[in-house]
């Protein structure tokens, strides 16, 4: 079946940090194609067919009637997307694909990685869980320079308040030394993944983001916490 390709009107924008903005594309009323949380979307603008980019969804598939993409200014289309990209614009969407997908079932443990941009498509992850009453258990591991750039900040402590199986857990690069932050520094490392698992089996390694930081991420799951292939579920965004 040929996909289905929409022009979509931008519903509203919002920006998650400064150079970090969500935008809400709105559906057309008979919109009926199937997806899953944490697939992506194809974009572009009217006026250049040919740009195109993808964009992990950051709203869950529970969130009927809109997509939510989360994008960061880099880039041409990012830079446009978020200094241009306003209410009443509207982009044409290639319906979402990929199979970066949960394995939302109770007893399996997620453990999500992410630096930077690359948490956006666990907001769905999440979402979906916390909603549906999942006992799956779900550790975001979040790497970022400075507690300025904590993307979701917001929504993911209310997520914890909501649901018993989630932590967000935040780790810091590059924050000043006096800085009165008391959680986590340092980059993501084999120790601090290995803290999390509680039982092998039954936990899956999600990673997102810049191609950069993924493969960094999958050299240290796999080479040096030997962990099973089979559980690893990469999102490589170069
Ligand atoms: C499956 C998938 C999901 C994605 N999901 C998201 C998402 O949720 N949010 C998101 O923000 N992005 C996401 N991306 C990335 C997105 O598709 C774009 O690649 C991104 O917005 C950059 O836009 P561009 O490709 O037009 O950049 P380009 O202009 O083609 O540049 C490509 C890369 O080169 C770098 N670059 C460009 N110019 C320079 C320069 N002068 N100096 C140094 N570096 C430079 C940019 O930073 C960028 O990373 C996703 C990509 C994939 C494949």
């Amino acid at each position: 079946m040929p996909k289905r390709i929409e022009e979509m009107p931008i519903e509203s924008v919002k920006m998650e940090l400064p150079d970090t903005k969500t935008i809400r594309l709105k559906w057309p009323d008979d919109y009926d194609v199937p997806f899953k949380t944490g697939q992506f979307i194809t974009l572009y603008w009217p006026d250049t067919p040919r740009y195109k980019r993808a964009y992990s969804l950051s709203s869950c598939v529970l969130d009927q009637g809109h997509f939510e993409v989360t994008i960061k200014r880099e880039g041409k289309m990012g830079t446009r997307l978020v200094d241009w990209a306003k209410e009443g614009d509207t982009l044409f969407v290639i319906p979402p694909t990929g199979r970066f997908l949960p394995v939302l079932e109770d007893d399996k443990h997620l453990i999500c990685i992410a630096g930077g941009s690359g948490v956006t498509p666990y907001r769905g992850f999440v979402r979906e869980a916390t909603r549906t009453g999942r006992k799956t258990k779900i550790t975001v591991l979040y790497s970022v320079r400075t507690t300025n750039d904590i993307i979701f900040e917001d929504e993911f402590r209310e997520l914890e308040k909501e649901n018993p199986h989630f932590r967000f857990l935040v780790t810091c690069t590059r924050l000043a030394a006096d800085d009165p932050w008391t959680g986590r520094r340092g980059r993501i490392d084999a120790a601090w993944i290995r803290e999390h698992i509680v039982e092998l089996p039954q936990s899956y390694f999600y990673a997102c983001g810049p191609t950069a930081l993924v493969e960094a991420t999958e050299k240290l799951v796999l080479e040096e916490l030997q962990l099973p292939k089979e559980q690893l579920r990469l999102e490589k965004w170069g």
